[in-house]
């Protein structure tokens, strides 16, 4: 291992207490923790910006970067004349490829794994197909995909700060445990304490949801805004909430879950086994359940059905448009709870989003109360190497969470 790396991990990185290092500099983390995170997210930057963003003093920004500097986790940029009167600029930016971090996501058949810079940017990635949804396999495969990712690494793995690992369902993040995951048919799978003798460098259990919020908060729209959610559009519905600069996790980690509030009817039975969630009306595999029911085909495939709807089929028009103004339902009362500047669909439906739009649209303005109603809604498809992404940032985030925390 080289010594920069030796030292930054020791210093930022986690499960190392009672290290020299800490100790020595635990009066200093916090500001350490800040300045770090906000060159990590708006760099470059000037020196005296992110005094003004952390409400640190100019010293004790001063003395964070010079050690930062020290450590290889930060590098200036050449002098720039200054926008205002007085002395030029000289802007920082964190050395993204310092540290590295693993992400992996698995959905139902199948597994992706990215390595990352700190500034989540890919430098590898690996997908591969699962075998079966038990928990020895799946336990198995996610070994071998970060066994495949170090190795393309080859010396560079040296530089992993931890692997990142996102279920969709109930996770319990700080033991790292899958308590539930409707999609695998999983109840409490103890999933770091299964992969701790796997790897050199901790692992970190995450909700895919949260871990997805968690990229957008420090590399994407969360950069601009305060208030943001996400909300994702699929196999199930998912919801990651941003508020006043903090992922809302909720005492039991499980805040943000929109697809089971109980807002469509008691007809609808959820794969949860509860009535009237969002979920039973506004999943694809609830679209396609209704519209196979409507057609007699139990057979029909979701590329079928939605060329049906495409083509102007009332049944299937009809599934899509009641997904649509569930969807919006749910999300106007997020709105209405929460109220963020901005809602970002996303998930794998959102390619079929033109049959849903003007009905979720609709909807949502029916039911946003107020000033709520000018959130802005924003669509994106994610592709499955943004959600390995995603858990490759909620290493990176714990990291320096961890950093501040200690201090
Ligand atoms: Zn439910």
């Amino acid at each position: 291992m080289t010594g920069l790396s030796q030292t930054t991990t020791d210093e930022l990185s986690v499960n190392r207490p009672g290290s020299t290092a800490a100790e020595e500099h635990m009066e200093e983390a916090p500001a350490f923790s800040r300045v770090f995170a906000e060159v990590l997210k708006h760099g470059p930057i000037a020196r005296i910006d992110v005094s003004n963003r952390t409400g640190l003093s100019q010293a004790g920004v001063t003395k964070a970067v010079n050690r930062l500097i020290q450590h290889g986790l930060i590098t200036t940029h050449d002098t720039m004349p200054s926008a205002s009167p007085g002395r030029p600029v000289q802007p920082i930016s964190v050395n993204e490829e310092a540290l590295l971090a693993i992400g992996v996501t698995v959905r139902v058949n199948e597994i992706f794994g990215v390595v990352t810079t700190l500034r989540a940017n890919v430098l590898h990635s690996v997908h591969r197909q699962l075998a079966s949804i038990a928990v020895a396999d799946v336990m198995e495969s996610i070994a071998d995909v970060v066994q495949e990712l170090t190795d393309q690494l080859g010396a560079d793995a040296e530089r992993i700060i931890g692997a990142g690992i996102a279920f969709s369902g109930d996770v319990d993040r700080e033991h790292g445990v899958v308590r539930a995951s409707a999609r695998l048919n999983w109840t409490h799978v103890h999933v770091r304490e299964l992969l701790r003798d796997r790897f050199d460098f901790p692992v970190i259990v995450e909700n895919d949801v949260r871990a997805l919020t968690i990229a957008e908060e420090w590399f994407g729209i969360g950069v601009d805004t305060s208030s943001f959610a996400i909300v994702t559009i699929g196999a199930g519905i998912g919801c990651g909430v941003y508020v006043n600069g903090d992922v809302v996790g909720g005492a039991h980690g499980v805040a943000g879950e929109l697809g089971h509030l109980p807002l469509a009817g008691v007809d609808a039975v959820c794969p949860c086994g509860r009535r009237g969630c969002v979920e039973a009306v506004a999943s694809s595999s609830a679209i396609l359940q209704s519209i196979r029911a409507a057609k007699l085909d139990p057979l029909l495939t979701m590329r079928e059905a939605v060329e049906l709807a495409r083509s102007g089929d009332a049944d299937a028009g009809f599934a899509f448009e009641r997904a649509g103004s569930m969807i919006g339902l749910a999300m106007a009362t997020l709105a209405n709870l929460v109220g963020p500047s901005v809602i970002l669909l996303a998930g794998e439906s959102v390619t079929n989003y033109d049959l849903f739009e003007r009905r979720v649209r609709e909807s949502f303005d029916e039911h946003a109360f107020g000033s709520a109603a000018e959130c802005t809604i924003v669509t994106r498809a994610h592709t499955f190497e943004d959600w390995a992404r995603g858990s490759a940032s909620s290493v990176i985030r714990s990291m320096v969470d961890r950093t501040l925390t200690e201090g």
